[in-house]
């Protein structure tokens, strides 16, 4: 479904619309004529894993469309569904960089002056992007705003950063600098110029938090995403085993590299992709590496899957910082993740993706790549 309603365009009007339910006729009416989802598309369809029809209602929220998805006649589905993307549009009010008033805004502006309290739920997330920032050696870093900012100016300017800013950006990144008090319940940065900025985590938090809705409505079989980038799936779509969801071919987004089947997982997916400038024939992606500064490079896409959402969008990151032997090493030491690590391949040669601990009869790639699987 194409046109899914848009909260972020107005956000009152349009939550209210959502939840005195006039949106939910509308989507209701077509829901009728079950729906392949995007992320299945047509390629999806011939896999061996495809099991048929979806109902599917989205939103607009974090600058990509979030969609819960179910199957046919799931009850009570759509009015859960509906309740779970109010939710997201909330989430995003209180964590994006983009709006003042926002949570996450306020916290930038305050609290290197003071400790500042933080809404309980928050400071749960920010006390687990800490531990995963020390866990991935800093790959994965919520303090990497300052960062990001500097090289959204140098793609605006089609420059490079100075090395004097670009060192005295670095000095303010880092866990190091954060104080999380679970006693008061507050946030204090220890360095005058660091900030958060929850990008590489955020999206899988809300399908977390949206998770929690369903499973409370007691529906078992769901799949709901944020811009195919973050995905969290619970049962089975049908008959099938767990739901099939494909991976985009990272050198050319039009077509899948893989389907994987999920199940009572989430799965994030990193890539440059189409976030990225290009200077002097280098080729600059979104990614940075907090260790150096510079955006990271060597990887393609990176697909992590983990028992929650907001670890596999986490760690997502964090591999395409760390490369394939970093990752395969921090996958060793952690049994609960799966992977797909595709990194940049030598010209000319077909796309070689690291499959970590997915069983083979989990997994279809496409003639596009050659897996070599892992334990
Ligand atoms: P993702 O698409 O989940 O990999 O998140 C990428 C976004 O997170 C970027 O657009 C930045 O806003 C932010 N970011 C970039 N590099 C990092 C990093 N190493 N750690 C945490 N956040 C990052
Ligand atoms: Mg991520």
């Amino acid at each position: 479904m194409s046109d899914t309603p848009s909260p972020s365009d107005n956000p009152q009007a349009n939550r209210r619309e959502f939840l005195t339910g006039q949106s939910l006729l509308k989507q209701i009416s077509s829901a009728g004529e079950a729906l392949v989802d995007q992320l299945m598309g047509e390629e999806l369809a011939n896999s061996r894993f495809h099991a048929g029809p979806t109902v599917r209602l989205g939103t607009r929220a974090m600058a990509c469309e979030f969609d819960v998805i179910f199957n046919p006649s799931t009850e009570g589905g759509l009015k859960v569904a509906s309740e779970v993307l109010a939710l997201i549009n909330q989430l995003e009010d209180q964590m994006t960089v983009y709006r003042d008033h926002s949570e996450i805004s306020q916290l930038n502006r305050v609290a290197s002056k003071q400790p500042i309290r933080v809404e309980p739920r928050l400071f749960e997330l920010l006390s687990r992007a800490c531990d995963l920032s020390i866990s991935t050696e800093g790959a994965f870093d919520l303090t990497s705003g300052p960062l990001v900012s500097l090289w959204s100016r140098c793609q605006r300017e089609l420059n490079l950063p100075q090395q004097d800013s670009l060192q005295a950006t670095l000095a303010a990144v880092g866990a190091r600098h954060l104080c999380l008090d679970p006693q008061t319940g507050t946030l204090h940065f220890k360095h005058p110029e660091t900030t958060l900025n929850l990008g590489a985590i955020g999206k899988g938090y809300a399908l977390d938090r949206g998770a929690e809705l369903l499973q409370n409505a007691g529906i078992e079989n769901w799949m709901i995403h944020g811009g195919q980038s973050s995905i969290l799936a619970h049962g089975n779509h049908r008959e099938g085993q767990g739901w099939p969801v494909g991976i985009r071919n990272p050198q050319m987004p039009d077509r899948l590299l893989a389907t994987v089947l999920l199940r009572d997982r989430g799965m994030g997916t990193s890539g440059s992709g189409t976030k990225f400038f290009r200077l002097a024939g280098t080729r600059y992606g979104h990614i940075i590496d907090p260790r150096t500064g510079w955006p990271s490079e060597g990887m393609l896409s990176v697909s992590v899957m983990a028992p929650d959402a907001a670890s596999a969008d986490a760690l997502a990151t964090a591999f395409f910082v760390l490369g394939v032997e970093k990752s395969l090493e921090f996958c060793h030491n952690h049994p609960e993740i799966q992977a797909i690590l595709v990194p940049l391949p030598e010209p000319g040669r077909r796309l070689q993706p690291s499959v970590v601990r997915i069983p083979e009869e989990d997994v279809e790639f496409t003639s596009e790549a050659l897996p070599r699987f892992h334990q």
